[in-house]
């Protein structure tokens, strides 16, 4: 059977927790249809073999570029699925992810699903799952092209969690015309939206930037969060495009979303209705989020959040 290669997105010298969700992705595949799963490390990195074995990888190929470029990362992609006669290319469905799943696609003439939440082997060949119309629907995919490329979306694969070690192989990287020489714009200290497990987002109905510190305190209170934002807000240049959740944001699927002074546009929907549990504050009962809400607070935003946070801190005090 033929084997299965995984992208994997560097940052700061570290392989980001979406590709290890994606290498256990690629090895429940390959456990049931055979094959090997390769990560492909398209610029320098040293890796953990001991961590992308336990991911799920059985080798690690780098092919060390200097700094990440797309077409020459895609490209090396290309020519590695070729050498290796991988059939099926995965990448985590990250802004990245999103820039590269195309171009591979298009030089692997293969079929492209991007952003799926489920993907299986069974007797016609692979099968693909990914939300619709803001999350209300769900898609089947079936890819009939000889390869096949997929992204996945963050946080609903889980690395295999086992004890293994992969083995290195160093390949050749293809030069690309474009570079990247500098990230701007994240949060210091914070996870990446994109990949949280909980998010606190804030909205228009926050009045300013000058009231974001109450954002900030609530997210400080719960361990591992970042901070999101709706497009009004980033428009508006309150807070970077890098926080943006929605339809051209960011897409976020946490365990907790914390939306406040957000209205629920379709737009920001698309971007957060798979979050598994979603706390809307609102002051309009009317809002649309609260729709979509698992729990709603109505009420303004500027007292709730300093009652909230102080709970919370009051609850892990005790
Ligand atoms: C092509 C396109 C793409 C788009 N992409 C995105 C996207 O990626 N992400 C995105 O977010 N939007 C996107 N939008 C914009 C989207 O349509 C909405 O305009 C935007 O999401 C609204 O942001 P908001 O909810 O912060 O502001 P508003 O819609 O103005 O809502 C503010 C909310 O805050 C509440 N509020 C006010 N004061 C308080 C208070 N004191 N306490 C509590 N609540 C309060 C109000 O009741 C209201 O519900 C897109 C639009 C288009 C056309």
């Amino acid at each position: 059977m033929a084997d299965i290669l995984v992208v994997l997105e560097v940052r700061d010298g570290k392989v980001r927790p979406a590709s290890l969700q994606a290498l256990g992705a690629a090895r429940g595949l390959a456990d049931a249809r055979g094959g090997r799963v390769l990560a492909l490390a398209t610029e320098a990195v040293e890796p953990d073999l001991e961590a992308l074995g336990g991911a799920g990888a059985d080798e690690v190929l780098v092919a060390g570029a200097e700094a990440h470029s797309p077409d020459g990362a895609a490209a090396t992609a290309v020519r590695v699925a070729g050498e290796e006669g991988a059939d099926l290319v995965l990448l985590a469905a990250t802004i990245r992810g999103r820039d590269l799943c195309g171009r591979i696609a298009a030089g692997l003439e293969a079929g492209f699903a991007p952003d799926c939440t489920a993907l299986e082997a069974d007797g016609e060949g692979l099968l693909f799952e990914r939300p619709v119309y803001a999350g209300k629907a769900r898609m089947q995919v079936r890819i009939r092209t000889p390869k096949a490329v997929a992204s996945l979306r963050p946080n609903f694969f889980q690395p295999a969690g086992r004890s293994h070690s992969a083995t290195r192989r160093d390949v050749p990287a293809e030069e690309g015309k474009a570079r990247v020489v500098e990230m701007k714009g994240r949060q210091e200290g914070r996870p990446d939206v994109a990949e949280a497990r909980i998010i606190v987002s804030g909205g228009r109905g926050l009045g300013g930037p000058e009231n974001w510190p109450l954002l900030e305190a609530l997210a400080d209170a719960l361990p591992g969060a970042a901070l999101g934002a709706s497009r009004a807000v980033v428009d508006a240049g309150w807070r970077p495009h890098s926080e943006q959740v929605g339809q051209t944001g960011k897409t976020v699927s946490p365990e907790l979303y914390i939306a406040v002074g957000i209205s629920g546009a379709i737009q920001h929907l698309a971007g957060m209705s798979t979050s598994k549990v979603i706390v809307a504050i609102n002051k309009d009962a009317e809002a649309p989020i609260f729709q979509h809400a698992t729990y709603g607070v109505v009420g303004d935003a500027l007292e709730i959040l300093p009652k909230l946070t102080e709970a919370l801190k009051a609850a892990q005090a005790g």
